[in-house]
């Protein structure tokens, strides 16, 4: 499936790894998780071995590959990325495995998203580093024992709850990402601002920020967006106001919904007189994948309280009707 951020072309994707910060003092946000780290990763430092092995799961855009990168450029080591769906025979592991200096990392992005024979052979792996491998065919088949260098496997994943227990339970490291508050975001946004040489204030910032859905990836976007829209309609520096209007013409909503948060909450309410519904439903509704709409759209909308998960489906809340001034369409 593709989502808006699979959209970016290349040029963004670049312009987004320069955005990327390097260090755990420049990773802004996350502080509990930053706390932990940098314990973690002293203390592995000090015995000089391999960092045990980190599971970063919450929301696409939060920032968790950034933090893999991070965490190998904190350990000195070598790190080699791949993603769940790219590891399609246990050969494939076995090579990005083999090919680590000791002590390097793996980063496995979607990591839910690998098959299961892959997955079971990581349990070795991580444990003990050694996977057993099949040599041959037919009557000459016989298994190899494969010694690896020590290394940590950082895996990224949106639900730590599609993770196998078995695979789950191999992680010394569980890392929890929540989304931003707005403070955070507007240092992010001025950050970013500066790497890319916009001229940008304190408020403008933080219209970005608040209308961002808690999340670095999306307050880059827009910035971008607003820093065109300043240099063409402005004069060249964002400011609240350009922000504003800016982001208005995004139809990104003062709450930081955009067209499918939007359009998600309306169908609820107006088509299914606000819920319970079932996600498939709504899904072939709004013509968005269930998937993307699970890891993207409702935990922003759970959080901030505009829909209730019940055993019998999506329910709009009065904040909801409120936000979309369709107080009228409520019953009870
Ligand atoms: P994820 O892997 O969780 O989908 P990424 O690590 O790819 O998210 O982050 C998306 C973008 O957001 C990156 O380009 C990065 O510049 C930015 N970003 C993420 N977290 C932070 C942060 N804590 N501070 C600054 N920028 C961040």
């Amino acid at each position: 499936h593709v989502t808006s951020d699979q959209l970016l072309n290349e040029n963004e994707y670049s312009l987004e790894r320069s955005l990327r910060p390097q260090t755990l003092a420049d990773y802004l946000g996350q502080g509990k998780i930053k706390k932990e780290l940098a314990i973690y990763i002293e203390a592995a430092r000090l015995r000089e071995e391999a960092l045990d092995h980190v599971l970063l799961y919450g929301p696409p855009g939060l920032g968790k590959t950034t933090m893999a990168m991070v965490i190998a450029n904190e350990m000195d080591a070598d790190i080699r990325t791949t993603s769940g769906p790219a590891i399609e025979k246990p050969g494939d592991l076995v090579a990005l495995l083999n090919d680590l200096e000791p002590g390097g990392i793996l980063f496995i992005d979607e990591i839910h998203r690998m098959p299961r024979i892959a997955e079971e052979m990581l349990y070795s792996a991580m444990e003990d580093f050694y996977v057993d491998i099949i040599i041959g065919q037919g009557d000459t088949a016989h298994p190899v024992h494969f010694p690896l260098p020590p290394f940590t496997l950082i895996g990224a994943t949106t639900r730590a709850g599609s993770l196998s227990a078995p695979l789950r339970d191999r992680f010394g490291i569980l890392a929890h990402m929540e989304y931003y508050h707005k403070d955070e975001l507007k240092d992010i946004v001025l950050r970013s601002a500066s790497v890319l040489q916009t001229d940008i204030n304190t408020k403008g910032a933080y219209e970005i920020a608040r209308r961002s859905r808690g999340t670095p990836r999306i307050a880059n976007r827009l910035l971008k967006r607003v820093r065109d829209y300043a240099e063409v309609k402005g004069e060249g520096v964002v400011t609240e106001p350009i922000a504003a209007l800016a982001l208005d013409l995004l139809r990104v909503d003062h709450e930081g919904l955009d067209i499918v948060d939007q359009k998600f909450l309306s169908t609820l309410i107006k088509l299914y007189n606000g819920g319970p519904v079932g996600l498939n439903t709504l899904s072939a509704n709004i013509g968005e994948e269930v998937d993307t709409i699970e890891d993207m759209v409702e935990p922003y909308l759970l959080q901030e309280g505009f829909i209730q998960r019940t055993s019998r489906g999506r329910m709009a809340t009065a904040k909801a009707y409120e936000h979309l001034e369709l107080a009228h369409l409520m019953t009870d």
